[in-house]
């Protein structure tokens, strides 16, 4: 049976899978949904004997129903090989009563690796179905983690080129050296002198300029984008929930068909959206806790029904939380006025024009499966220290942010006894300096790869790939220019005059 998706913001759209991840956005600023959230086809029986891989084909064939088995079955294999360290893909740790779920085993250590690790091959599968003839060329503004993992994901996948912005002075000194020391034959980076507003609104002119497409149309390239609101971003999250559910009951932990918490820590509202489609696919979850940093406003949002982004933005030991809009939330907004696309777009209005808008009292009865709460700085740190005291177990700030949270879910509702999966989506390695802080060490005066030796020492894990093949990495990449001229720097990687 073939599933449709429509905007968000535009009831008489109604695409393919395939053009929705073209696309990337829907008309009027609105996201692509899918009409209907399918069921999952298989028995958890047979889920627990599958790989990571064969879990992906089943869930992800039943949301984008115009790949055929063939094309699915490459784009998964493609992703998700060498590149993760462990053939788990995806593994659960056990530590202190609750299952840690960990998504950074991939190229950049963290979970948008997940994703754009299959959204390449996907949006190249798309193209093809969809006759475009045109070599896809991804734009990218990043403040950092992004674009990296962008990067390592499009790097020498046939048929698409590359090219990352980022400002010269705005990102970390390992951010840089991770993204100028990319490989990839497809891939460039430019340092543009200028803060990272001015690379998203160049990246945003270079979309919307007629002419150049036109330019681009004639040398054989178009744009596209790897933007996280991409439904090609979206059903590949769905699949480590079921993954992460039948190993375990394939362990024995849980009976058939018991319920379990899922804790995700959220910026966007990417990754818990996935894990709210798996429970609408079937998986027995009982309540989804949404966990935030001090920038709280989805706390806020579930709390009282108000979603308020006029507030300080806080910069915090977990960045890639650091988020006032979650754009993602929207796909649930929609879903809660009963798919009401007018009523969705209205509040999405009052939120671009007032910064804010409120649910009614029904819409909020339907969240009733979510919990949210929020960690402050000095508890984060202190959540990473008590487990690795507790345990040996080290784990990041961004996954302390869900642990904490975790702990004040039980407080408050007295539910101990639900087996819980708390969402990992950073390596330790990645965030060095911060945890090096919180288990009792000193940062002072070392470098990032001296951290991570001696955190390799501390968490008696051995350092990730990505950390080690940055020592002594050659610069690949060394073009800066101003914010002007980022579309004659484009131009000029495309070869066209
Ligand atoms: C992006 C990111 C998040 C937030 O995920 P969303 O899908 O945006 O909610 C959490 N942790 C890490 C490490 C991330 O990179």
């Amino acid at each position: 049976m073939e599933l449709w998706y429509t905007g968000t913001r535009d009831a008489s759209e109604r695409v393919s899978a395939s053009q929705a991840i073209l696309r990337g956005l829907a008309n009027d600023g609105g996201l692509y949904v899918p009409t209907e959230i399918p069921k999952l086809a298989v028995s958890m029986e047979e889920l627990a004997e599958m790989s990571y891989q064969e879990t992906a084909y089943e869930v992800m064939r039943q949301f984008l129903t115009d790949f055929t088995e063939e094309e699915l079955k490459h784009c998964i294999d493609s992703a998700y090989d060498g590149k993760f360290d462990t053939e788990e893909i995806a593994p659960l740790t056990s530590a202190d009563g609750a299952y840690y779920l960990e998504l950074f085993h991939g190229s950049t250590i963290a979970f948008k690796d997940m994703a754009l690790s299959i959204l390449p091959y996907l949006m190249t599968a798309a193209a093809k179905k969809n006759q475009v003839k045109n070599e896809i060329v991804i734009l990218t503004a990043t403040s950092g983690d992004t674009g990296k993992a962008a990067l390592a994901g499009f790097a020498d996948v046939p048929g698409t080129k590359i090219i990352v912005f980022y400002p010269k002075d705005g990102v970390s000194p390992i951010q840089e050296k991770q993204m100028v020391t990319q490989k990839g034959e497809n891939t460039h980076v430019v340092a543009i002198r200028g803060n990272f507003d001015q690379a998203q609104t160049g990246v945003k002119q270079m979309f919307t300029d007629a002419a150049l497409a036109g330019e681009l149309d004639t040398a054989g390239y178009q744009f596209s984008s790897a933007n996280s609101i991409n439904i090609g971003r979206l059903v590949p999250q769905i699949v480590y929930y079921v993954y992460a559910y039948a190993k375990l009951y394939a362990n024995g932990v849980i009976r058939k068909d018991e319920k379990i918490n899922v804790v995700v820590p959220t910026g966007n509202f990417g990754n818990i959206l996935a894990a709210f489609y798996a429970k609408n696919m079937g998986l027995p979850i009982k309540t989804l806790i949404c966990a935030s940093n001090e920038n709280k406003v989805l706390y806020d949002f579930f709390a009282t029904g108000a979603y308020d982004k006029n507030r300080p933005f806080m910069l915090t030991s977990s960045p890639s939380m650091d988020i006032l809009i979650s754009s993602n939330l929207e796909r649930l907004i929609y879903r809660i006025t009963g798919n009401d696309a007018a009523e969705n777009a209205a509040m999405m209005k009052r939120l671009a024009a007032e910064g804010r808008y409120e649910i009614t009292p029904e819409m909020k009865e339907q969240l009733d499966d979510f919990y949210g709460n929020y960690a402050g700085e000095a508890e984060t740190a202190g959540t990473i220290r008590a487990l690795y005291e507790k345990t040996g177990y080290v784990i990041d700030p961004h996954t302390a942010v869900a642990a904490c949270v975790y702990k004040k879910y039980r407080e408050d509702t007295g539910d101990a006894d639900t087996k819980t999966v708390i969402v990992s989506t950073a390596s330790p390695f990645k965030f060095a300096r911060s945890v090096t802080d919180a288990i009792g060490g000193s940062h002072e005066g070392k470098t990032d790869f001296e951290l991570c030796d001696e955190l390799s020492a501390a968490a008696n894990v051995g350092i990730p790939q990505a950390v080690q093949e940055l020592r002594g990495a050659p610069v690949r990449h060394d073009t800066v220019c101003e914010a002007e001229e980022m579309p004659a720097v484009v131009k000029r990687f495309l070869g066209i005059a």
